[in-house]
């Protein structure tokens, strides 16, 4: 089991940061969340998403998706400069246990993030 994203579905709203950071926390803090929204300082609307898993980081961007090594990665990462939460303190996705659905994807309304 996985969770896919597809960045050119979202339209940023964070709903699932806060889903997420709440399966994690039971609190509603974006900070305890392994999904995070990026967005571009440079590039007026120009966002993406990221997940910390447990090997690499998942960077979902309008032009792609990619993994990359958390060595590989600095600040933002993949053009999130605007958003450059420290994810090295996140959590990881554990794929919310491996329960039978995730709530980052519940709460998506537009279908960019899926269970497969
Ligand atoms: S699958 Fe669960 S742990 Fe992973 S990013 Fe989504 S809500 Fe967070
Ligand atoms: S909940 Fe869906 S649309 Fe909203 S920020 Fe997350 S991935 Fe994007």
């Amino acid at each position: 089991m996985a969770l896919k994203v597809f960045p050119m579905k979202c339209v940023a709203c964070c709903a699932c940061e806060m889903a997420c950071g709440y399966y994690h926390d039971q609190a509603f803090n974006t900070l305890s969340s392994s999904i995070i929204v990026h967005r571009s300082l440079e590039k007026k609307n120009y966002f993406g998403l990221m997940v910390k898993r447990p090997e690499d980081i998942l960077i979902g961007r309008p032009e792609g998706v990619e993994a990359k090594r958390p060595g590989d990665f600095s600040g933002g990462g993949g053009g999130g400069s605007a958003s450059a939460k420290p994810i090295l303190i996140r959590p990881t996705c554990d794929l919310c246990g491996n329960a039978e659905n995730y709530n980052c994807v519940m709460v998506c309304p537009t279908g960019a993030l899926v269970k497969e």
